[in-house]
């Protein structure tokens, strides 16, 4: 892990007024430059080979400049090269995957966020310490495949999409996928998928507030899965099964939802809970995470999952949404994200949302 001073120290040797935002581009770039632009910054986009020609499409989502490279992995020891156009990165889910945690974690460039929140957010079982440590509640954990006595999802570690994952209802269905990578078994919870998009805030002190700074609820969406989403109109998967289709959560795109606004106190608790426990264990989350849930017919929350940086389920809302619109209409996450950071130059307490 880069140490957070010499990340200060980098940014002591930025001009700020010419601060660029630079990010991979792939996963939540288009509203991450939109969102920069918006508040005043340059924007970088960081492509392998060739510019993407898809930015042509979308004039206001196009960065001021690419920043080309052979492989993701060549990011790191060309941060010199970023830092020197004063470029702060924002991360993605793509952005980390591309590049490794470890990788990230040394990245010598200032990021938005807390770097800790890595470690933290990776591993399944620390997720889990994490929230259960919260007060949150989870799918329950099924230690052995032996012990299984339901039906189960089995997930990978890693942002993989939901590739691989597979629904097993006894020990015999498990072992005849039997994986070998590090896997977490997980009771599978019946109910409807809603992944709540959260932005913390150190800096502002009004609205809803923590102990300290504030929580903005930002936007919900659900995932479509491939095929899984679709598997109803082919009848039961027992039958598909007898033709080798089997579910997979492979993620394709996001739909819009609400919540119903009588559970809204629940999501704010669980938003304020995730963040206050977070201050204990890492010094705290910085800005967007999204906590993905299932609320059953009991209008139980079940969080099956963090995700501790801006997801791609934001993407519908780069103009608005529901719940941003009743703060400040036209407030995307990748805008709020340039907000914060314009906010903490202007307050001098970069230090507060960099790391
Ligand atoms: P994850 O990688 O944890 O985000 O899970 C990928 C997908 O699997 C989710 O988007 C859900 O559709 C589904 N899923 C995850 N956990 C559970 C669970 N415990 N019960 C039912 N479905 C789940």
């Amino acid at each position: 892990m880069v140490p957070k001073a010499g990340i200060t120290g980098l940014l002591s040797s930025y001009d700020q007024k010419k601060m660029a935002v630079a990010t991979v581009c792939s996963h939540t770039s288009l509203q991450i430059f939109d969102g920069a632009r918006r508040e005043g910054f340059r924007t970088i986009g960081i492509c392998i080979g060739q510019p993407p020609r898809f930015y042509d499409a979308f004039p206001k989502a196009k960065p001021d400049m690419f920043f080309s490279v052979k492989s993701y992995k060549e990011i790191p020891a060309r941060a010199a090269e970023l830092a020197s156009m004063n470029a702060v990165v924002v991360p993605h889910g793509s952005f980390v995957e591309y590049l490794g945690v470890a990788a990230f974690e040394g990245l010598r460039l200032p990021t938005f966020g807390n770097r800790r929140v890595l470690k933290w957010e990776s591993d399944r079982d620390k997720q889990r310490e994490w929230l259960v440590g919260a007060g949150l509640s989870m799918p329950e954990k099924i230690a052995r495949p032996e012990d299984i006595t339901k039906p189960v999802l089995v997930k990978f570690y890693g942002a993989k999409g939901g590739r691989g994952f597979f629904i097993a209802k006894n020990y015999e269905e498990f072992m005849e996928v039997n994986p070998t990578e590090k896997h977490t078994i997980q009771e599978y919870v019946i109910g409807t998928r809603y992944y709540m998009h959260f932005f913390y805030s150190p800096l502002v002190n009004r609205g809803y507030r923590l102990s300290r700074g504030s929580l903005e609820l930002m936007s919900m969406d659900r995932r479509d899965e491939a095929n899984i989403d679709e598997m109803y109109k082919l009848g039961a998967q027992e039958r598909l099964k007898q033709f080798g289709i089997l579910p997979t959560f492979v993620v394709t795109g996001n739909v819009p939802v609400v919540l119903r606004e009588s559970l809204l106190p629940k999501a704010f608790w669980m938003g304020e809970r995730t963040v206050e426990r977070s201050f204990e264990l890492f010094g705290g989350i910085i800005g967007p995470f999204s906590l993905e849930c299932i609320v059953t017919d009991k209008l139980e929350f079940k969080v099956f999952e963090i995700s501790a940086r801006i997801v791609a389920g934001t993407n519908f809302f780069v103009r608005s949404s529901p719940y941003s619109d009743l703060r400040e209409p036209e407030m995307s996450v990748g805008r709020r994200i340039a907000r914060e950071m314009r906010l903490a130059r202007r307050l001098k307490r970069l230090d507060a949302v960099l790391s």
